[in-house]
């Protein structure tokens, strides 16, 4: 079976954001640029399963401007045997992303598709809900544990809800979305970061993919939230009730 992983390339999660002076998005010039958190613990789960014996392959796959490369690289460095890329000058939208996914699903057939729950930079956590859709397969979001049983081609799946964990059974091909919980990624090690120069990585445009690349959402501004006033410590709860009552007003 083959495990096809998505990736996104994302500003760096230690990064302090910083809005451009045209306020027409987030500054990503000279900055430092990293695999999305979510998509390391989707591609480590699926190296495990490969270790495991339960898969033959595992492809990272990427869509953006040509630089996704370096995260493709990052990608096979921990352990991808090889890689795609979908290159696009154009921001993708979920949507957009869940199209040209789907038709990678269509040329490589993998077994399983794991995915962040969601990119850092928008948040969106759509993606994976998305291509499950498209492709008409089951979805595991969240998932905090994934149990593959090859015999019964299926997969079980430990998904954080509200009221605490809830269990699937979904029968392979299956779309997996990661949680923070699910593992600790590996760091790709230096002999892999200079092993992963000769894996290969194939490029295809979404003209080729037969995708529109098309938006219904535009972005009218972006904005840094006000600046929070500092906080005070107050010596006593008489203290604290005056200033709920008489400045917050909230009492
Ligand atoms: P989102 O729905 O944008 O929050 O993204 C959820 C997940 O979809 C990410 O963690 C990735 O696994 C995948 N994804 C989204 N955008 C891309 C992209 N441009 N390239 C590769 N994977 C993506």
């Amino acid at each position: 079976m083959k495990i096809m992983v998505a990736v996104k390339r994302v500003v760096d999660y230690a990064v302090k954001i910083r809005v451009r002076p045209d306020k027409s998005g987030v500054e990503t010039q000279n900055v430092k640029m990293s695999m999305n958190p979510f998509c390391e613990i989707a591609l480590e789960e699926a190296l495990k399963i490969k270790e495991s014996g339960l898969a033959k392959e595992v492809v990272a796959v990427s869509m953006g401007p040509s630089n996704c490369v370096d995260t493709l690289r990052t990608g096979l460095a921990m352990g991808a045997d090889r890689a795609i890329l979908v290159e696009a000058s154009r921001d993708l939208v979920p949507l957009t992303v869940a199209k040209l996914l789907k038709k990678l699903v269509e040329v490589e057939n993998p077994g399983l598709l794991i995915l962040g729950k969601q990119a850092i930079d928008d948040d969106c956590n759509q993606t994976g809900q998305m291509i499950a859709g498209l492709l008409g397969w089951p979805q595991g979001t969240f998932a905090s544990k994934v149990v593959l049983d090859k015999e019964k081609q299926a997969v079980s799946v430990d998904r954080e809800v509200d009221g605490g964990l809830e269990t699937l059974c979904l029968g392979l091909p299956v779309v997996i979305t990661t949680d923070l919980r699910l593992n600790q990624p590996r760091y790709a090690t230096l002999p892999n970061i200079m092993k992963a120069k000769s894996k290969p990585i194939k490029k295809y445009t979404p003209e080729e993919l037969n995708v529109e690349i098309k938006s219904d959402l535009e972005v009218v501004q972006v904005t840094e939230p006000p600046k929070r006033n500092a906080g005070v410590i107050l010596s006593s709860v008489d203290e604290l009730i005056d200033k709920l009552n008489n400045e917050a007003h909230v009492i």
